[in-house]
């Protein structure tokens, strides 16, 4: 996948699921988006079910509080997104993921 190029569909922000952040995460974004650790975490984050961990929360139509629509889409944290964003689909993905993500199909 080393030719692999992001086209910015978005479709990986609008996908069901955690998106998982990590304590210097936090610390990151709350910095860029120029508010305390402790806002971040109340009002964009949420206890996942085993409650072992945070995730960003969910606009209501279920994309991420941080998804900017548009095209080509965009991340609000872009700069400072979590690993988890940064990762997709290099170094984790899911079978099928080529179909709904612009950048693994060949079209
Ligand atoms: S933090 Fe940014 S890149 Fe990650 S899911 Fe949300 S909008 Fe997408
Ligand atoms: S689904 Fe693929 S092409 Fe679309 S924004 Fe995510 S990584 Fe980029």
């Amino acid at each position: 996948m080393t030719d692999f190029r992001c086209r910015r569909c978005g479709n990986c922000c609008r996908w069901e699921g955690y998106v998982h952040v990590l304590p210097g995460e936090i610390d990151a974004a709350a910095f860029f988006l120029g508010m305390a650790p402790e806002e971040f975490i109340r009002r964009f984050t949420r206890l996942t079910e085993d409650r072992r961990g945070l995730s960003l929360t969910e606009r209501e139509d279920g994309a991420c509080v941080f998804f900017l629509d548009g095209n080509p889409a965009g991340c609000r944290i872009h700069p400072v997104k979590p690993q988890q964003c940064r990762d997709f689909p290099k170094r984790w993905n899911f079978p099928g993921w080529e179909k709904e993500c612009a950048g693994g199909r060949n079209d």
